[in-house]
């Protein structure tokens, strides 16, 4: 430990700044999507069972709902665009524009170079938990998907149910690929129900049992055309333990609706980012 400087409490006392003030991003209409969304009818559903991924497909226009069905239960969600798999779900932006936990009008952005809103958040029936006393909340954009190197790194052994696993088998099945060809487009997660923060005393990252019941539900609205892959955590409600068998998990419940014809009058697409990519060259 260095020893502080005779004005480190002056240092520490400056007032921060917000790096990406969200005045400067494109608003989503919300209350249009609201609207398109009434006479929405549902076009398909899947389960993610427990222990396990499953895979869907979303097109631009489309609200897909991830929901709790049998019990507390935690979802790693990967995102990509359906029609070119390097464009992917951006945690670390997505966390950088909006915070380390995501809620209703949050978007969740895309890889570079695309850089732009995959999807936007546009129903959250969690959103009510706000940031509890131990600084925890929500769907975190902070972890990164519960894996079997860090498994085996930390506590040995073999493990083959863990987030990162479950999303490598759901892609490879959908797309026929190989296992080792799908596993480098899978990427760090939006942790759909997870309840987690940083410690306030030592900056470790944490979970706390999910607030998540039956009923509860983190909806969608996709920007884009999506190919999305939902693991049920082995972690379940992720109260104590992950990368085992030892929670009690359940399945989640995966489903897409399509707005009525000309309900989205207005809406377009968004175009991949506008940097010209010349990198000053
Ligand atoms: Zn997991």
């Amino acid at each position: 430990m260095t020893h502080p400087p005779a004005d480190a409490e002056a240092r520490r006392a400056i007032a921060p700044v917000i790096c990406y003030p969200d005045v400067g991003l494109p608003q989503p209409d919300l209350a249009l999507y609201a609207q398109a969304r009434v006479g929405a009818r549902k076009l398909s559903e899947v389960i993610a069972p427990p222990r396990e991924a499953a895979t869907f497909e979303v097109a631009a226009g489309q609200f897909c709902r991830i929901s709790s069905v049998e019990g507390a239960q935690v979802g790693d969600l990967n995102l990509w665009n359906a029609r070119d798999l390097n464009e992917r779900f951006y945690s670390g932006k997505t966390r950088a524009l909006h915070g380390t936990h995501v809620s209703l009008g949050d978007r969740l952005w895309s890889s570079f170079p695309s850089l732009r809103p995959m999807a936007t958040i546009t129903e959250d029936t969690l959103s009510w938990y706000g940031i509890d006393a131990f600084g925890g909340s929500v769907h975190d954009v902070i972890g990164t998907r519960c894996d079997p190197y860090t498994h085996n790194l930390l506590a040995g052994g073999q493990y083959h149910h863990c987030c990162h696993s479950n999303l490598i088998r759901a892609l490879a099945d959908h797309a026929g690929m190989t296992l080792a060809e799908a596993e480098p487009h899978v990427h760090d997660v939006l942790n759909v129900f997870m309840c987690t923060g940083f410690t306030r005393d030592t900056g470790q990252y944490f979970m706390k049992a999910s607030p998540v019941r039956p009923g509860d539900y983190l909806e969608i609205f996709a920007e884009i055309d999506l190919l999305g892959a939902l693991s049920a955590c082995p972690g379940g409600d992720c109260s104590q333990a992950h990368s085992s068998d030892a929670a009690v998990c359940h399945p989640l419940l995966i489903e897409v609706f399509a707005p009525q014809e000309g309900a989205l009058a207005g809406w377009v697409s968004p175009p991949a980012n506008g940097y010209d990519r010349s990198h000053g060259r």
